[in-house]
């Protein structure tokens, strides 16, 4: 990781506003579900449309997502919108259907990033690749974790690698679903300063209402990204209905935040 200054230039090069934006619902559900919303953000800040569409639930029984036929409805938001699409991906074959379907950003979840064995199977299908690819923190407070998916897709020669600050599991009773624990991101960002580092304030928080402060907080703590889980119908969302705030709330969540971008 010597060499992580060619990291952070990617995003530089692509001459986006600051921060990058990614946001979409948790999950795909249906082909008209993606579609309004995508084009509810269409002219907003949002540069990345994203939606889940196979879902890693804790638990069986839930909506696990739709599937590869949620790729088709992300080329259509490309072609639709103009909006680029971003999907989980947690194994060989997501990461093979993604790529064949120009995703144009693909995270690795919480719930893959503690498993080695997933994380180099995903490194090896994406050998080479360059499209973006971000590792969101492991569901547990281990940096070292985090570090290793890192490494393990850096020497993969994948070229626009970032990461995802989501928050950690806790038994502690607190009011975000995944404590921020801020310093491990600052610890990552110390060490390799020149990768992207995305904070996704939906996840920690669990609950829509504190996304503006969370966003907030890593703006000012020099993030480079923020994504939110959006929603047209937050309330009645398959997955993660409490913590989606609808389009119109995006917008003024991106309006109200004081954005600050330290550049040398
Ligand atoms: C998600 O982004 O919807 C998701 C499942 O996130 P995480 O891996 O952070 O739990
Ligand atoms: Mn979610």
């Amino acid at each position: 990781m010597e060499n992580s200054t060619q990291l952070r230039n990617w995003l530089d090069d692509m001459a986006l506003a600051h921060p990058l934006v990614i946001a979409g619902p948790c999950s795909a559900e249906t082909e008209d579900q993606v579609l309004k919303i995508a084009h509810e953000l269409k002219d907003t800040d949002v540069n990345y449309f994203r939606a889940g569409i196979w879902k890693p639930r804790t638990r069986p029984g839930n909506f696990e997502g739709v599937g590869a036929i949620g790729l088709k409805w992300l080329q259509k938001v490309q072609q639709e919108t103009g909006l680029k699409t971003a999907t989980e991906v947690a194994n060989r074959a997501h990461v093979e259907l993604a790529l064949e379907h120009g995703v144009d950003l693909l995270w690795i979840g919480a719930r893959s990033t503690v498993s080695p064995f997933i994380v180099q199977e995903i490194a090896d299908a994406l050998q080479g690749t360059d499209r973006i690819v971000l590792v969101k923190n492991p569901v547990n407070p281990d940096l070292s974790l985090w570090l290793g998916a890192v490494e393990r897709l850096h020497s993969a020669g994948i070229k626009r690698l970032g990461v995802i600050h989501r928050g950690f599991s806790t038994y502690e009773k607190t009011k975000y679903r995944n404590i921020p624990e801020w310093q491990l991101a600052i610890e990552l960002q110390t060490r390799f300063p020149d990768l992207p580092l995305i904070n996704d304030p939906s996840h920690i928080s669990g609950r829509r209402d504190l996304i503006f402060d969370v966003s907030q907080t890593a703006l000012d703590l020099n993030f480079d990204g923020l994504m939110i889980e959006t929603h047209t119908d937050p309330d009645n969302a398959w997955s993660d209905a409490a913590q989606q705030v609808t389009p119109r709330r995006l917008v003024q969540i991106m309006k109200d935040l004081r954005i600050r971008k330290e550049t040398d």
